[in-house]
């Protein structure tokens, strides 16, 4: 070995042996690695192509080359077309991916003019829109749209009829009630402004019933009004009673709006979390947004609709309600005028005996309650039909005409003269003594005898003997008119043209 050592060309010549010996060596390594290599990447390059072959059919069929070549341990130079044409391939998909975000936008813009119908979501759109434009994160395009139905939501709620209670106030201020029933009037309107009437339409037609019941109370007119009025009042009652349906169905759609949008949001805020670029999410965030888009939109079209329905209600109910006003003025009209009638004397003008009933009642109650003397005259043409035969009944119809003026004159306005029947008067006085009322009567008596006229130069006698009697704490209207009665009796047994107290 020393021998070996001392010889410089076999020592330089095993240098260069072992030194090839080291360069094979690394070859070796370097094969083996490469090979390592080769496999790990042709696997990975196997695993792409299945990955991607799917995505793009030009993609999928160069990679089926490249996958083939890979397979049959091709060499680089057969790779080389091939990897060209994949680069140009690639840029084109890229490009097209980039393309692929319009279309999220677009749906957005959509989205946003169908809200820009409501007035009130204007600013909040146009907020969006520049938002959107600037190139925000989808993260808050998504928050805002969110906060924009929480607006819509809003408006919606808003632009219906959502509070049926101030139609029902409106309707009870309008109503011309008579004023007995304003107290009611009043209790109900508190009740409506506190929300605390289950059924507000039901309360105000009871109330009208009620009134009307009362308005035709003696009226001959009642039947027939109040059955139209029955018709008016149950045509109302749908018509509140559909109002307040609508609006309850307007608040459950919206309800449903609300749900659909917050599960379409939901499901946008999810597609956002993964990798935007991806081209199944770019998809699913078009669809969801025109989920959203078409749900808004026919909430949009039933609300308008519900809107134009409610409009046309309303205007039939306040037709409905002024033709009810009309006919209610109309009955209030007619029934005073009937009232009027019913208690007056065509001939003379003066009230009648349906007057002096309904008065007297009246009169008897106030006496006794206030304690103040109530004095009761009845009056009786002497001889009347002695100037019928002789003069006529036109003579003697003027005659009681005269009786009555003199008398109309002479009485207090808080007094009743009244012609009871035929030549017979009465004259009821309150809060008169007996004495007074007696002064009253003796004058009474005189003025008519004073004013006998004549006709086609003859004397027309006209007197009238009077029974007078006061109100006892025993008497009714009849027992008090008996006595003055029996009194006016006595007067005539007595001569006529005077006047006998009642004792
Ligand atoms: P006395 O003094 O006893 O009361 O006699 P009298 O003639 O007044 O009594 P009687 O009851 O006999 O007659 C009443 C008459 O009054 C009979 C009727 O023809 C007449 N009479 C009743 N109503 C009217 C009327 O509206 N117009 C006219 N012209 N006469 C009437
Ligand atoms: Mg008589
Ligand atoms: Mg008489």
């Amino acid at each position: 070995m020393t021998a070996d050592n001392d010889n410089p060309s076999a020592n330089g010549s095993s240098d260069a042996q072992i030194r090839l010996r080291e360069v094979q060596g690394e070859l070796e390594r370097k094969r083996a690695e490469w090979q390592a290599s080769e496999r790990v990447l042709t696997r990975a390059l196997l695993r792409i192509v299945e990955v991607l072959g799917p995505v793009d059919q030009e993609l999928g069929r160069e990679l089926k080359v490249l996958r083939d070549n890979l397979l049959s341990n091709a060499t680089v130079s057969h790779f080389s077309g091939l990897i060209n044409r994949l680069s140009e391939r690639s840029v084109t998909i890229l490009r097209r991916r980039l393309k692929i975000t319009r279309p999220v936008t677009e749906p957005v813009e959509q989205l946003m003019d169908l809200l820009a119908q409501s007035p009130r979501l204007v600013s909040g759109i146009n907020l969006l829109r520049r938002r959107l434009h600037a190139g925000e994160s989808a993260d808050t395009i998504v928050a805002a749209i969110a906060d924009l139905f929480v607006d819509a939501e809003q408006a919606a709620r808003s632009e219906l009829p959502a509070d049926p209670q101030s139609l029902f106030l409106n309707l009870l201020d309008q109503l011309s009630l008579p004023p007995e029933f304003e107290a009611r009037r009043v209790t109900l309107r508190m009740a409506l402004s506190a929300r605390e009437v289950d059924d507000p339409a039901q309360d105000l037609s009871e109330l009208l019933r009620e009134a009307h019941t009362y308005l035709g109370r003696d009226s001959r007119l009642l039947s027939a009004f109040l059955k139209r009025s029955a018709q008016y009042m149950s045509v109302i009652d749908t018509q509140l009673k559909v109002a307040l349906d609508q609006s309850r169905l307007a608040a459950s759609d919206t309800d449903a709006l609300t749900r659909n949008i917050s599960v379409g949001l939901e499901e946008l805020d999810a597609s956002f979390q993964g990798d935007t670029v991806e081209m199944q999410v770019q998809l699913k965030v078009e669809e969801n947004l025109r989920t959203v888009r078409d749900a808004v939109g026919k909430f949009l079209n039933v609300q308008d609709q519900q809107r134009q329905d409610y409009e046309t209600r309303i205007a039939e109910l306040t037709t409905q309600i002024t033709g009810f006003e009309r006919e209610s003025a109309r009955l209030r009209e007619s029934l005073a005028a009937e009232h009027a009638r019913a208690h007056r004397d065509p001939l003379t003008d003066s009230p009648n005996r349906l007057a002096y009933e309904e008065r007297g009642e009246l009169e008897i109650m106030r006496a006794r309650r206030a304690r103040t003397p109530l004095c009761l005259a009845v009056l009786d043409l002497d001889r009347f039909k002695l100037v019928n035969d002789r003069f006529g009944h036109r003579v003697g119809d003027r005659l009681l005409r005269s009786v009555s003026a003199i008398a109309q004159q002479r009485v207090r306005g808080t007094d009743l003269f009244a012609r009871y029947g035929g030549e017979e008067f009465v004259g009821l006085f309150p809060e008169t003594t007996l004495e007074a009322a007696q002064n009253l009567c003796e004058d009474l008596r005189a003025r008519i005898e004073a004013a006998a006229f004549q006709f086609r130069g003859e004397f027309v006698p006209m007197t009238v003997s009077i029974g007078l009697a006061a109100l006892r704490p025993d008497d009714n209207l009849d027992t008090l008119f008996e006595r003055a009665d029996a009194a006016l009796y006595r007067a005539k047994e007595i001569g006529r043209n005077c006047l006998v107290v009642d004792d």
